[in-house]
């Protein structure tokens, strides 16, 4: 009950924060992140020494050095402000899946990155943050109504979501789903499908929950929004298609639009960061949560690039989190600000555009038809066996992939029990007897050390060339979309405000 109470009320604030001009929200910002920084300083060994000679209550934000990824996570015990948090330890509790939703130490939400792009970041959060994701979730970017009566009234009336994942274990959309607020049943009934095959099931079991809003990865919507256009699934009362966590293309924008005819909703978030933004339910870009997370678009000496242009990378500020400070955290995305706000009327920062984390295209064979293969498939099941590091995966032949494996430091790789693991994520996900595995254990598997990035995916071999018309549409919208960006119509960017 009084959980319920809280939600409401935080719900209430956070949408009151955009009732007033941006004022508001700059005067949060300079508060929270004095606090974080303060915060920082006293309890992280980390930061002690890196911001020793910081002034914590009279700085400028770009007086502090950016940091990145590898280096937080080589030094994630002295990083976390709570000494009973270690990342060996978090890697254990970690790779039993099934855990996912028990809270470490009865108090913290865990949850790693894919690390697609190399090393992967493992984030511990508190049940208060959880509370705020989702009473952000609650009432900004959604279509429903957010005055206060609007989400008491949610009480009465729960909205139906449809929430679509792949890949098992503590990925943060995942995380932010099993570790919501168990009060959110209240305001939300949920259908949570963790696979998307049988694809016949999935859509059946979507048809029965007729839900109103439909929350997936970008991969994912594209495969219904075919189901869709071929008249095999309707869903007749959504309102609002959020894509979550992958980037979304334009060609795969343009076909949910005319698949569902309602816009898409595109939040664009780090697991980091998972209250970076919120996607604009009435345009095309994504609010930043300028309240809650600072965002500097910046060139690669780490100089600010004016709205308008796109950067070179972003630094991230969670001012949120204070258990695991992320201060001025560095990453590869490529992203556009708006220069003007947005039309929808919120004072929050508009960005336009977030480019670079697009995984390679994997198309693979299952009995008489392509089928694309979504990156998190091979991945999540690896990332769970803990003596592995560094690991590339490359198609070689269009069923056949090489592993590349490097062990993690200090432990070993037996290919004996990679090849286990293997199978068992291929099995389940249907996989087995489909995909062939050649493994090769080595220690060159490392990231660009310029930009840190490493394709964990790739393909030697690329999409095949005799894909069937409906294939090759996709396949088409994948790779060169751009030719469909000026297609979508006014009146379905309209239709989700209604
Ligand atoms: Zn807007």
């Amino acid at each position: 009950m009084w959980e319920t109470v809280r939600l409401v009320s935080r719900g209430i604030c956070q949408k009151a924060v955009l009732w007033d001009s941006a004022r508001l929200v700059n005067w949060l910002q300079t508060r929270r992140l004095k606090r974080l920084v303060a915060h920082a300083k006293a309890h992280s060994p980390f930061y002690a020494r890196r911001l020793r000679d910081l002034d914590v209550t009279s700085f400028r934000l770009q007086d502090i050095p950016p940091v990145n990824k590898t280096e937080l996570m080589a030094h994630f015990d002295e990083v976390v402000t709570d000494r009973r948090l270690k990342l060996r330890d978090l890697e254990d509790f970690m790779s039993e899946p099934q855990r996912l939703g028990q809270w470490y130490l009865g108090q913290y939400a865990v949850s790693r990155t894919s690390g697609t792009q190399g090393v992967q970041a493992v984030i511990v959060q508190d049940r208060d943050m959880m509370e705020l994701l989702f009473a952000l979730q609650m009432t900004r970017g959604t279509v429903f109504p957010t005055t206060p009566w609007g989400i008491v009234s949610r009480l009465f009336r729960r909205a139906r979501l449809a929430v679509i994942t792949i890949g098992r274990g503590f990925y943060p959309s995942a995380a932010a789903l099993a570790y919501a607020p168990k009060a959110s049943r209240r305001f939300v009934k949920r259908l949570w499908l963790k696979h998307i095959e049988p694809l016949e099931e999935v859509v059946a079991q979507l048809e029965r929950f007729r839900p109103q809003v439909l929350l997936a990865y970008a991969n994912v919507l594209v495969l219904l929004a075919r189901e869709a256009l071929a008249g095999r699934l309707r869903l007749a009362e959504l309102r609002q298609v959020i894509n979550m966590s992958e980037p979304l293309s334009e060609g795969a924008r343009a076909l949910i639009q005319r698949a569902f005819g309602l816009p898409v909703t595109n939040n664009y978030a780090l697991g980091e960061c998972m209250a970076l933004t919120t996607g604009c339910p009435r345009g095309r870009g994504m609010h930043l949560q300028a309240d809650w997370a600072i965002l500097e678009v910046v060139d690669r000496n780490y100089r600010p690039v004016p709205p308008g242009q796109p950067g070179e990378k972003v630094l991230v500020t969670n001012l949120y989190n204070t258990v695991q400070p992320f201060i001025r955290y560095e990453v590869q995305d490529v992203v556009t600000l708006s220069p003007v706000p947005c039309p929808c009327g919120s004072p929050l920062p508009l960005i336009l555009k977030v480019e670079g984390r697009t995984d390679e295209v994997i198309w693979i064979r299952v009995g008489d038809r392509y089928q694309l293969l979504h990156p998190y498939v091979l991945v999540d099941f690896l990332d769970e066996y803990p003596p592995l590091g560094w690991y590339q995966l490359i198609q070689t032949e269009r069923n056949r992939f090489l592993l590349r494996a490097q062990a993690a430091p200090k432990r070993t790789v037996h290919v004996e029990e990679l090849r286990q693991v293997l199978e068992r994520g291929l099995k389940h996900y249907h996989l087995d007897g489909v995909l062939q595995f050649d493994i090769e254990i080595t220690d060159d598997v490392a990231p660009d050390p310029r930009s840190g990035k490493l394709r964990r995916i790739t393909s030697r071999i690329g999409p095949p060339t005799d894909l069937a018309p409906d294939e090759r549409i996709l396949a088409e919208l994948e790779t060169s979309g751009e030719s469909l960006r000026h297609q979508p119509s006014r009146n379905l960017e309209n239709r989700g405000a209604a």
